[in-house]
């Protein structure tokens, strides 16, 4: 009868409230689980700042390309921009005003999870936003600056991206 589902229901959540330490802890989540949890909070967090706030019905491509600028202003890789003396040196000798973004790699990889995420938090593989061309075409043009910035090398083995000054050769 549904009177035993209650008991039983109010007896787990009051041992919950009641702080009990012999919860059980969930498994450990894998470094990559853990991250895209992470980066998805974030990106839910960006899409709820917005105004008006974006649900994730509504959410497009453009959400997701302007989420992607708007992570730039916390990236570490400088960017020198055309006009800049130190264009197209990976290690200026002295500070500019060039802005800092992400990395073509890092944020290639969180794409990847965010991707991931999207569908399993039930959106759909056909409208999936991370999977649109359009943000496929922003980080290839990412890629390309720290190309010409002298950024990086693209193993062509295992195609990830190794910064000239700490090189090291892919095993
Ligand atoms: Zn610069």
């Amino acid at each position: 009868m549904s009177g035993d589902q209650r008991t039983k229901d109010s007896a787990e959540g009051s041992s919950r409230s009641g702080g009990d330490h012999q919860q059980p802890q969930p498994a450990p989540l894998s470094r990559y689980e853990s991250q895209k949890r992470r980066d998805w909070n974030t990106f839910g967090q960006y899409l709820k700042n917005q105004r008006p706030p974006v649900s994730l019905s509504q959410c497009n491509c453009n959400h997701v390309l302007d989420f992607l600028r708007y992570l730039d202003q916390f990236g570490k890789t400088k960017v020198h921009l055309h006009g800049c003396v130190f264009f197209g040196q990976p290690d200026p000798p002295a500070p500019c005003t060039c802005p800092l973004r992400q990395a073509w790699g890092s944020l290639d990889a969180l794409i990847g999870r965010l991707r991931a995420a999207f569908e399993e938090h039930g959106g759909s593989a056909e409208t999936n936003p991370f999977g649109n061309g359009a943000i496929r075409d922003h980080n290839i043009g990412q890629m390309e600056l720290d190309f010409q910035n002298g950024k990086c090398w693209m193993c062509s083995f295992c195609f990830s991206t190794y910064y000239i000054a700490r090189f090291s050769p892919c095993r």
